[in-house]
C-alpha cells in the first residue's frame, strides 16, 4: 500500500513538495480515519518534517530516518529501473544528496559532476551515498556556521579515496579466499605462488576491467574452476588461459 502511495505521488511530499532522497518520506492519512475513507484515496506522501509538524510532535526522529534512508533509496532505485530510466537520474540522486548535506553553501561544478558519474558507474549508487556520509562526518568543517571551501574540496576528494580502500578490500578478499582453496587442493606449499598469480592477474585485467568486474570474475568463474584442479601446473595452465580468454574478450589480443 504504501509503496503504491509513493509511486502515485511520485515520492514527492504532499505539503512542502519535498523529493526523496533528499528527505524521508512516510505516508499518512489525510483525514482522521474516523471521519474520512481509510482507501488509498485518503492516503497521501509527507516528508518527516511535515509529518512531524501535522502531528505536532517529533515522531519521526533523526536516527530513523538515517536508517530507513538505504531502505528507501533501495526502492527508489528499483522504480527507476522500472521506468527503464538512465544513469543521469542516479547522479543527480547523489548530487541533491550532497546539496542537501551542503546547505546551499557550495555547488558542484562540471568536474565533480563528473567524478560523480564515473564512481557510480566503479562502484554502485549505495555504495558512493555511504561514503558521501563518511566523507561529510570525518572532512567537513564549519567556520562561522558555513562550511570551509577547503573541507569542501577535501571532502570532495575523501568520497573517491573511501570508495577506493572498500573495493580494494573486497579484491583482497577474494583474492585470498581464492588462493585459500588452492593451498586446501594443491598443498600448503603452493599458497605464495597462487597468491602472486592471482596478484599478476588482476594487474592485467585492471586497464580493462572495473574492479567490480573483476571482483565478480575470480567469485564465479575464477574459484569454482580452482575448486576442481588438484595440481598446480593445471592451475597454472588454467590461469594463463583464463587470463588470454578474458584479455581477447575486450579485443586486446589477437
Ligand atoms: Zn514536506
Amino acid at each position: 500500500m504504501e509503496d503504491a502511495i509513493f509511486r502515485r505521488d511520485r515520492c514527492t511530499c504532499r505539503v512542502c513538495g519535498a523529493e526523496a532522497p533528499s528527505v524521508f518520506l512516510r505516508t499518512d492519512y489525510v483525514i482522521d480515519p474516523e471521519r474520512g475513507g481509510t482507501d488509498e484515496d485518503n492516503m497521501a506522501t509527507y516528508c518527516a518534517e511535515c509529518y512531524n509538524e501535522k502531528h505536532e510532535k517529533m515522531i519521526i526522529t533523526p536516527l530513523e530516518m538515517m536508517q530507513a534512508r538505504r531502505a528507501q533509496l533501495n526502492q527508489l532505485m528499483a522504480w527507476k529501473n522500472d521506468n527503464h530510466r538512465l544513469g543521469r537520474d542516479q547522479v543527480k540522486i547523489v548530487k541533491d544528496y550532497i546539496h542537501s548535506r551542503m546547505l546551499q553553501d557550495f555547488t558542484l561544478n562540471r568536474a565533480g559532476d563528473f567524478q560523480i558519474e564515473k564512481h557510480i558507474r566503479n562502484y554502485g549508487l549505495v555504495s558512493v551515498l555511504d561514503k558521501v556520509d563518511e566523507a561529510y562526518f570525518s572532512k567537513i568543517k564549519f567556520k562561522d556556521d558555513k562550511i570551509t571551501e577547503e573541507s569542501a574540496v577535501e571532502f570532495m576528494k575523501a568520497i573517491g579515496a573511501f570508495l577506493y580502500v572498500e573495493q580494494a578490500g573486497e579484491l583482497d578478499k577474494a583474492i585470498r579466499y581464492t588462493a585459500g582453496i588452492c593451498r586446501n587442493n594443491i598443498g600448503q606449499y603452493c599458497w605464495k605462488e597462487c597468491l602472486r598469480r592471482l596478484d599478476d592477474y588482476v594487474r592485467a585485467l585492471k586497464p580493462h576491467y572495473s574492479e567490480e568486474q573483476i571482483i565478480l570474475d575470480i567469485k564465479s568463474t575464477v574459484q569454482k574452476r580452482t575448486k576442481y584442479i588438484s595440481n598446480l601446473p593445471d592451475w597454472r595452465a588454467f590461469m594463463n588461459n583464463h587470463e588470454l580468454e578474458m584479455l581477447r574478450a575486450k579485443g586486446k589480443l589477437a
